[in-house]
């Protein structure tokens, strides 16, 4: 795979990588007839982005400018990603209290965190301003309760509201986040909103941040910008207005889009730190910290979904490949498949990339649906019984995001990168599930619950209540 005309060095060196990693996973026994599906992951990649992005924003920003990247946890929830993101300067925006407690358990400073949902609850507020992580209001009613927090304690945390710019939306309606009716932030440009965010700002002196993130794949960059654009400028509004610069940070969010049809890396954090450059020039002056919240655009590229082809037949004239990879591990893709096609490489029994004429075929998944296909119609060299598909583009928002459909398994997930000896290293990152974990986790514990409740009275018992009932 790769190598294609056109696709820069770094991007064909990172197609080269996966090629050598899938080989060496069969190799080395994490991949075969036992553990027919993993997930592996381009540690050397996530670094390369991690350093693209650091220095996309360095190349704009005027000297000294804080600027925190905070990756999108809901993107790759897994400890392991997020302890080698802070050992390249990448902090942790969560938005539930499991996503908080994973950031925590990687080691991630209050400093490096940012606390985002549309949902928190008092106590998730409570434990967010105690720690002193930022927290971003979604609503006029979760700012009454940061009210009565902040009445009560005082709290290091840096404190921002939410704003929808309703710029509007992409190609994907569930991913668009800055449409009329959004659920998220403070609907900008509803009638008296406005008004009604300058005023809680000119009535709360701690209140230092301003957010917006105006989507996630499907947006055009364009409208990306506009969304930054309107939201620097309601910063600057609300300065002006209150007469000091109250708002020192904002947050852009995240959103850049990820190339799902080959394998370059476009649009790059690059492209995109110039294009707000351009198209919100003082923005990156010095006069506002900064916080990203990317996810997809610092993951995706770097996973890999390997799984079996245990049976290799034919429908209607058309082959299909059975494999172990499917709606468990590609739940938007096949409930989905227009908005989100995924590419299939082929590769042999030996884990080596698959030669020969390219055919017409479906890959399906193991779980009990027509649809639960990875792809329909691709073309690729014909898979047969115990060759591998791999499913690529799938380090954000597919093997970390399992769906237990048919109760299958979660697979492993390892890290690969090369070894001083010329070989593959891998370290997991996530155990497969095994079945005693799937019996736990589906009431296992509690087999005897329901029969164990009080039976209906049934027809036979009531003809003998009545019986009896004529005997007392
Ligand atoms: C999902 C989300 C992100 C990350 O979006 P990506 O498309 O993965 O970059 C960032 N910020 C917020 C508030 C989000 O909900």
């Amino acid at each position: 795979m790769g190598n294609g005309i056109g696709i820069p060095a770094g991007d064909a060196e990172r197609a080269t990588r996966r090629d050598e990693a899938v080989r060496a996973a069969v190799e080395q026994g994490l991949l075969g007839a036992g553990s027919p599906i993993v997930g592996l992951l381009d540690v050397t990649g996530i670094r390369e982005s991690a350093a693209a992005l650091r220095a996309a924003f360095e190349a704009v920003v005027a000297p000294g400018t804080p600027v925190l990247h905070a990756f999108a946890v809901k993107a790759t929830p897994l400890v392991p990603v997020l302890r080698l993101l802070v050992e390249e300067g990448i902090g942790a925006e969560v938005a539930s209290p499991g996503e908080l407690a994973l950031a925590r358990a990687a080691g991630l400073r209050p400093e490096m965190t940012v606390l985002d949902s549309p949902a928190k609850t008092p106590a998730e507020l409570r434990e967010a301003l105690a720690l002193g992580i930022a927290v971003n209001a979604d609503n006029p009613q979760e700012l009454d309760r940061i009210d009565g927090l902040m009445r009560s304690a005082t709290s290091r945390s840096p404190l921002g509201i939410r704003v929808n710019p309703q710029v509007g939306g992409g190609s994907i309606e569930a991913t668009s986040t800055a449409t009329a009716t959004s659920k998220f932030g403070v609907a900008l440009r509803d009638e008296g909103a406005r008004e009604w965010v300058v005023r809680a700002y000119q009535d709360r002196p701690w209140l230092t941040r301003l957010h917006a993130h105006t989507g996630s794949q499907g947006i055009p960059l364009s409208l990306m910008a506009q969304g930054v654009a309107d939201t620097y400028a309601l910063a600057e509004e609300i300065n002006r207005r209150v007469g000091r610069r109250q708002i020192d940070t904002l947050d852009i969010g995240g959103g850049l889009p990820v190339n799902f049809a080959s394998d370059a890396t476009t649009p790059t954090y690059a492209q995109y730190a110039r294009l707000l450059s351009e198209a919100v020039p003082g923005l990156f002056d010095g006069r506002y910290g900064l916080v990203t919240e990317f996810g997809r655009s610092l993951l995706a590229k770097h996973g890999t979904v390997v799984a079996r082809v245990e049976y290799a037949k034919s429908a209607g004239g058309r082959p299909v490949a059975i494999t172990h990879a499917g709606v468990q591990v590609a739940t938007r893709t096949v409930y989905a498949p227009g908005s989100w096609p995924l590419r299939i490489a082929a590769y042999d029994g030996k884990g080596r990339p698959k030669e020969g004429p390219a055919v017409v075929q479906d890959v399906a998944g193991p779980a009990c649906f027509s649809g639960d296909l990875l792809a329909a119609g691709c073309t690729l060299p014909l898979l047969e019984q115990g060759d591998f598909a791999a499913a690529l583009d799938t380090g954000a928002y597919y093997f970390a995001h399992h769906y237990a459909y048919n109760s299958l398994a979660r697979p492993g997930i390892y890290g690969f990168a090369a070894d001083p000896a010329g070989g593959i290293a891998f370290a997991t990152v996530r155990e497969p599930q095994s079945l005693d974990e799937i019996v736990a986790e589906s009431g296992g514990a509690h087999a005897a619950s329901l029969t164990s409740l009080p039976a209906p009275v049934t027809r036979d018992d009531e003809r003998r209540w009545d019986l009896g009932g004529q005997t007392a």
